[in-house]
């Protein structure tokens, strides 16, 4: 069938709205209408080039949509389920995944990056040319094929606009307070960073019952915003940092700090921020390539733990429906995180505000 999708035919270009060719799902695969696809820093990495990816590309990998057809195979799901893409699908056998690490898992990792289904051919096409999914999702498009190991059924009584940030940011920042740092009840938190993910990992250590929980950014009307979402306290990114964070937590520094913006500057700082003993959670991706310098003296001698969350180590399919339903009882706060809406069409705008810092997150809804 003929789609329309947002193309990337090259870093550096803008975005461009064509018509292309989807096939229909083959065995184990599943045709998604899209309803909302979230704005988010990974696809922007394309188009800097810092993600090197076959070309052209339809990006897009923070979505949801429903079910519309099913390819051979796939029993579990029913047209007209609400669905949320997973960029991180797992095959629930291989070390990881029997490790309870499925984000980690390791089956599937050629093809996504790839920009293929898990066979290694696309379903995209694109003036004959094979066009790539980007993580196998091509979610910015109206229709998209993916496999069926990347749909997350949730229950289909919640906005799929909200349903969609599930898809990316608020399980990468969530996850990451509650099961990549473990936040404790009485915990001290500092998050560096109050984007998407940032006010994520605020919410996710609100639930964790964090007792205070400080939010630092370099703009504020985003550290405004974070108070919204349930930072106690709020700072501009400055010199006196430590000495704020320090006042703030009766000298020490903080159990926990979480870093969303996946920079080496502020990777750095974090460390001094948490307390001996404490614990540095990186959870912005970092483009590839990133480089920091920790004082590895000090991270011994005050026995500091620096941990990688990758997709805030969740198990989508267990954790994608549990995040809906906090949402769903008014626990977890998605609805004004969507700062803007946009159409397909006004993609470029969509990732030019996101790129100003004007966006806590921006949903292309379609
Ligand atoms: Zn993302
Ligand atoms: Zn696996």
């Amino acid at each position: 069938m003929k789609i329309k999708a947002a193309v990337l035919t090259e870093p550096g270009k803008p975005f461009a709205i064509e018509q292309v060719e989807l096939d229909p799902p083959r065995a184990g695969e599943v045709l998604v209408k899209m309803a909302a696809v979230g704005v988010c820093h990974s696809d922007w990495h394309l188009v800097t080039g810092a993600t090197k990816h076959p070309m052209p590309v339809v990006p897009g990998h923070e979505g949801a949509g429903i079910v519309e057809a099913l390819g051979e195979g796939v029993d579990d799901l029913a047209v007209g389920d609400h669905i949320v893409l997973n960029w991180a699908p797992a095959c629930g056998r291989c070390f990881y995944c029997v490790r309870d690490k499925p984000n980690l898992c390791e089956t599937y990792t050629k093809a996504i990056w790839a920009g293929t289904m898990l066979d290694g051919t696309t379903r995209l096409r694109w003036s004959g040319q094979p066009l790539y999914s980007y993580c196998g999702l091509a979610a910015l498009a109206e229709r998209t094929v993916v496999p069926r190991q990347s749909c997350v059924k949730i229950r289909g009584d919640v906005k799929l606009e909200a349903a969609a940030l599930v898809g990316c940011a608020v399980a990468t920042g969530v996850g990451a307070a509650i099961h990549t740092a473990h936040v404790r009840p009485g915990d001290s938190v500092v998050v560096l960073g109050c984007g998407g993910v940032g006010l994520s990992i605020i919410q996710g250590a609100r639930l964790a019952g964090a007792a205070k929980i400080m939010a630092v950014d370099t703009q504020w009307e985003k550290i405004w915003v974070a108070r919204h979402f349930g930072a106690d306290s709020v700072t501009m990114w400055t010199d006196d940092l430590l000495a704020i964070v320090r006042h703030h937590t009766d000298g020490r520094g903080a159990d926990h700090v979480l870093e969303a913006i996946g920079a080496a500057g502020v990777q750095e700082r974090a460390l001094e921020l948490a307390r001996p003993g404490g614990t540095i959670t990186l959870a912005g991706l970092a483009p590839m390539g990133t480089a920091t310098n920790f004082p590895s003296a000090l991270v011994t001698r005050q026995e500091k733990t620096i941990k990688g969350s990758y997709y805030g180590s969740v198990n989508p399919m267990r954790d994608f429906p549990m995040l809906i339903d906090l949402y769903r009882g008014g626990r977890l706060n998605l609805d004004d995180m969507i700062t803007r809406r946009y159409s397909l069409e006004q993609v470029n705008e969509a990732y030019r505000d996101m790129v100003e810092g004007k966006l806590a997150r921006g949903v292309i809804v379609l």
